[in-house]
């Protein structure tokens, strides 16, 4: 066997035959400038762009249809890629300087794809959507054919250099039984399309991925994100069997009989049926940032209002938590016009643009979740990145301004039930005053880590201080829990460590009233919570509380 290991994306393992994907478009050298006929390479160009624009929008549809229609929106980015003014001068500009159309579109992307790749972040993975946009013009100008990915082989194991976001939104979970590419990270579109699309996934592989020969059995265990050549009977077996786990749909409690929530964190609504078919008890963390992604303006209040009201339909007997805007950081949108910073996480972002310069969309966004609050289901709201009381204050105070407005207006609403987000070392300090303001707290392990560590989500060269099995993160997650219940307040948790069956026990143990992670782990962690007994898990948490060290809490939780 050979493991080779990247970032998971999915917690999902796959087993199949490797199909390495032909995307590259060789060009060769151009001809001779006086061989070129300008106006007929304008017209080559025109044409071409008409076909790309033709398939983006059928592939927009079938997106749709596959993945939902917020994640979608990103064909409607790529369209305006195509005709963006800029750029079309640009390839129009070499073919003048005597390029045919196919150079002259390599020439004229290649600027703004280094422009995006010298960036951080998500900012640097709209390169890979400028790739995907430029690929398409020169396939339909030089007829390449390369992979059919909508058609690949049953049982197939993908592999790439990248996927670009219409590659992914192409794969049929049916046929496909997991990908695995050489670049890009947890947040890019084609991370996020595997997602929703639950299909077993690691990017970031590396160049070692490379080595791995066409027709290879490959296993892809996006839990452990790693990637297993020449798997051994027991790896062969885990893999093909890790999707027939148990379906719990009603609500768990330990064998000694305490309840545990065990919720779904969505990003869109595409990815509601999943949540319900894996069994969420509800809607822990509903990240709204998502709706706002991949278009030119933010959704308005009857749009937000519509979507919260749906998320609520599906749980009629559930509750359903929405984190209000979280911007900034890794996550920029265009139209915001978040400013340049040199350390976007410590910047503005979260609730700190909610109070500044977002306002506005706050305010929009209240006025939504208070409408949709007035229907039936059980609604809660939490805000994202609080470190002060101040902010909680604030925030609490926009939501009373918010009802008093609908109020005057006749307008049917209901104040939700309101809770923080615990993501920085400010607030676990703090986390007594603020739970004495709000119903309930929520433990964003993904940025308490960071902060808690000093050690970027996004920088793998930290991959291993980013952990929140560190006793640090253990002792701020612990901190928080007693305060929330000395507060009467309820806490969950949100980020991805409440999707790791691995710490259902330890997390039982330290305390935690509800868990929210990605559906396709519902399951395990349901599983996890029935078989643990309260007072061997708290024991298993003291005992973790009180280890020095990381690799101490990692034995304690492996044995
Ligand atoms: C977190 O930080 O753990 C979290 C759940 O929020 P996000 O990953 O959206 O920042
Ligand atoms: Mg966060």
């Amino acid at each position: 066997m050979r493991t080779l290991t990247g970032t998971g994306v999915t917690p999902l393992s796959g087993l199949g035959r490797v199909v390495w994907y032909a995307d590259e478009v060789e060009l060769g050298d151009p001809p001779d400038p006086s061989e070129i006929d300008a106006d007929a390479e304008r017209a080559r160009l025109e044409d071409a762009r008409s076909t790309a624009e033709a398939d983006l929008e059928s592939e927009r549809e079938r997106a749709e249809e596959r993945v939902g229609e917020e994640e979608a929106e990103v064909f409607g980015a790529h369209v305006q890629f195509l005709n963006d003014p800029q750029l079309r001068e640009d390839i129009e500009d070499a073919i003048e300087e005597g390029l045919p159309a196919e150079h002259a579109v390599r020439e004229g992307f290649s600027g703004p794809i280094e422009q995006f790749e010298g960036m951080e972040g998500r900012m640097a993975e709209r390169a890979d959507d400028l790739r995907d946009v430029r690929d398409r013009l020169l396939r339909v100008l030089t007829d390449a054919g390369g992979t059919d990915l909508a058609n690949l082989p049953e049982g197939s194991i993908l592999l790439a250099e990248r996927l670009t976001p219409s590659d992914t939104a192409k794969l049929d979970p049916e046929r496909v039984a997991g990908f695995a590419t050489v670049l890009g990270g947890r947040t890019s579109h084609a991370a996020i399309f595997a997602r929703s699309l639950g299909l077993p996934a690691v990017v970031g592989v590396g160049d070692d991925l490379q080595d791995i020969e066409e027709g290879a059995e490959l296993v892809v265990d996006g839990e452990a994100g790693e990637v297993i050549a020449d798997p051994d009977e027991s790896v062969r077996e885990r893999a093909a069997t890790i999707r027939e786990v148990e379906i719990r749909r009603e609500r768990v409690e330990t064998a000694d009989g305490r309840g545990i929530e065990v919720a779904a964190n969505l990003g869109t609504l595409a990815e509601l049926e999943g949540a319900v078919e894996q069994g969420a008890d509800g809607v822990g963390l509903f990240r709204t940032e998502f709706l706002f992604l991949d278009r030119e303006s933010p959704p308005d209040e009857d749009e937000q209002y519509e979507t919260y009201r749906e998320a609520l339909s599906a749980f009629p007997d559930g509750r359903v938590v929405v984190r209000t805007l979280d911007v900034g950081g890794d996550k920029p949108i265009p139209y915001l016009d978040l400013p340049e910073s040199e350390n976007p996480f410590l910047g503005e972002r979260g609730i700190r643009r909610s109070l500044g310069p977002d306002s506005e969309l706050f305010e929009s966004q209240l006025r939504a979740l208070l409408r949709a609050a007035a229907g039936e289901g059980s609604l809660a709201v939490m805000f994202p990145l609080v470190s002060t009381v101040e902010e909680l204050e604030s925030a609490i105070e926009a939501v009373e301004r918010v009802a008093d407005d609908l109020e005057r207006e006749g307008v049917e609403h209901a104040v939700p039930e309101l809770g923080v987000m615990v993501e920085t070392p400010g607030a676990v300090f703090v986390a007594e005053e603020l739970a004495a303001r709000v119903d309930f707290l929520s433990i964003g392990t993904n940025d308490l880590a960071q902060y808690v560590m000093a050690a970027a989500r996004d920088d793998d060269r930290v991959a291993d201080l980013h952990d929140p099995l560190h006793p640090p993160v253990l002792r701020a997650i612990a901190r928080s829990v007693e305060a929330a219940h000395a507060n009467d307040a309820w806490i969950g948790m949100c980020g991805e460590m409440a999707g790791d069956p691995a710490l259902t026990e330890l997390l039982v143990g330290l305390g935690l009233d509800e868990l929210s992670m990605s559906a396709v782990t519902i399951p395990d962690v349901k599983a996890g919570v029935a078989e643990s007994e309260t007072d061997a898990a708290a024991a298993l948490a003291k005992e973790a509380l009180e280890s020095p060290t990381k690799h101490a809490v990692t034995n304690l939780v492996d044995q």
